[in-house]
């Protein structure tokens, strides 16, 4: 890994930077992964390209503003690179490639054939006019040129974009390539353009199939079951609303629900459609009528059986973890915690199904998409929800499996987060073991998968 890619230069404390927890994931899933050529595993953990642009756009009020952009590909090895791109105002070129690597990750997992991408604009699209996104979007996009492309790379929706963006993306690329079927550039269409059907819930239907499947395999002690299970959702964009029908149609009772805003709590079970409704009417959940008012913060500390961070990454760490109180924690969001949490929570017997797998649904669908797109058909829901169910157990089962192999093994010492061992009250204890979690079982999985291919491939020359 070059100094660029691996100093803690993001100005974020080592702990939160994207790179830093990404590699200290890897490393853990490293000593697993014995057997490959010596250096092989090493090449995986840097992006096989990373594309830095700077633009201007005559803003709506008359003003030019300039924006920066990223599209970094981290891996071609099981196919095209694919991948969402997000908006947002403290995006860091860090935090693409980290999103990257785990985009190649979740594609093995589920073994859609494609490598993994990420891209993104530093920008607020709470200040801007839809006619300025659509003026970044399309500039954006011209300035990746070919970089992007149906074979190529094929972005999808991330935070805050969506399928009008997708749709503005489609179009800037379809103009520039005239005379081709255009459609597999980019997924997560509106419908009317070849997008798919169950596109839009498919993250957060997939975050409940997994969790049912997982529940099958290996339920936590003492889990009673989805049936009335109280479940906690930070999030209420797309993957929060789809995870909260799709737990709540399984019998699980939604008991709080949060957005940028703040959270909202019914001990009894929200009323998703009143919950909606509010949503339309102030913008926000707060204020729900009969619901009491949380912080995010008090949301993540609630006493529940299922926690679902769905909307930013970094929200469960070394100082919050402790206060988690639900039996597991399922990451419908990319990177909602850190190796450090993932410590602590592991110490106090709380499994975390990780982003990789459990997130997967969304590109799954993509796939879908861009199948239906290049053999110009168009399938209904029931198909694609039977394929997606498929796919996502089939993952669960993989990373169960190698969990099971990887526990019996030997256990690594924990080396510098050391609060399990406070938290136990053996603060004395010089040695305390980390056992292999679940986000490490699901790496090897998808790490033994690429490395496989490549050397099937042979490393040119
Ligand atoms: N942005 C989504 C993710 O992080 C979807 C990517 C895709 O559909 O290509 O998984």
């Amino acid at each position: 890994m070059n100094d660029a890619e691996t100093g803690a230069a993001s100005g974020l404390p080592e702990e939160l930077d994207p790179l830093h927890i990404t590699r200290e994931q890897f490393n853990r899933a490293r000593a697993h992964l014995e057997g490959f050529k010596r250096g092989l595993i090493e090449f995986f953990e840097v992006p096989k390209r990373t594309i830095s642009v700077c633009f201007p756009v005559e803003m709506e009020d008359g003003s030019v503003r300039t924006f920066h952009g990223y599209r970094v590909l981290h891996s071609r090895v099981l196919g095209p690179g694919k991948g969402g791109i997000r908006y947002h105002p403290e995006l860091t070129r860090r935090e693409v490639a980290a999103l990257a690597a785990l985009m190649t990750w979740k594609c093995a997992i589920v073994k859609v054939p494609f490598g993994g991408a990420k891209g993104g604009v530093v920008c607020d699209p709470k200040d801007l006019t839809e006619t300025d996104l659509r003026r970044i979007t399309r500039r954006f996009i011209t300035e990746l040129g070919d970089n992007i492309g149906p074979h190529i790379d094929i972005p999808a929706p991330d935070l805050y974009t969506n399928e009008q963006t997708m749709a503005w993306i489609y179009d800037t690329y379809d103009i520039l390539h005239a005379g081709g079927n255009n459609r597999p550039v980019v997924t997560g269409k509106p419908l009317d353009l070849g997008g798919s059907v169950g596109r839009r819930e498919a993250t957060g239907y997939g975050a409940f199939l997994v969790t049912e499947r997982f529940l099958e395999l290996a339920p936590p002690p003492g889990f009673g079951g989805l049936k009335g299970a109280r479940v906690a959702i930070q999030g209420y964009g797309q993957v929060g609303v789809a995870a909260a029908e799709a737990f709540r149609a399984a019998g699980a009772k939604i008991i709080a629900l949060g957005d940028s805003q703040g959270a909202i709590l019914e001990e009894e079970g929200l009323d998703l459609e009143a919950v909606a409704a509010q949503k339309r009417e102030h913008g926000t959940l707060v204020g729900l009528p009969e619901s009491r008012t949380l912080t995010n913060e008090d949301l993540l500390a609630l006493d529940c059986d299922i926690l679902i961070p769905a909307a930013l990454g970094n929200q469960i760490h070394s100082d919050n973890a402790g206060a988690v109180q639900a039996k597991l924690i399922v990451e419908a969001a990319n990177a909602p915690v850190t190796p450090a949490a993932d410590d602590i929570l592991s110490a106090r017997g709380i499994t975390v199904l990780p982003d990789i797998l459990v997130n997967a649904g969304g590109v799954t669908v993509s796939y879908f998409e861009w199948v239906q797109n290049i053999e110009n058909e168009e399938w209904d829901l029931e198909e694609v929800n039977r394929r997606l169910r498929q796919r996502l157990r089939r993952g669960v089962d993989a990373v169960v499996e190698c969990w099971q192999e990887i526990k019996g093994g030997a256990t690594l010492p924990l080396d510098n987060h050391q609060e399990p061992a406070a938290e136990s009250g053996a603060a004395e204890t010089p040695r305390v073991e980390r056992r292999p979690d679940l986000r490490t079982a699901a790496l090897v999985v998808a790490v033994r998968r690429v490395a496989r291919a490549t050397l099937k491939r042979g490393i040119w020359p």
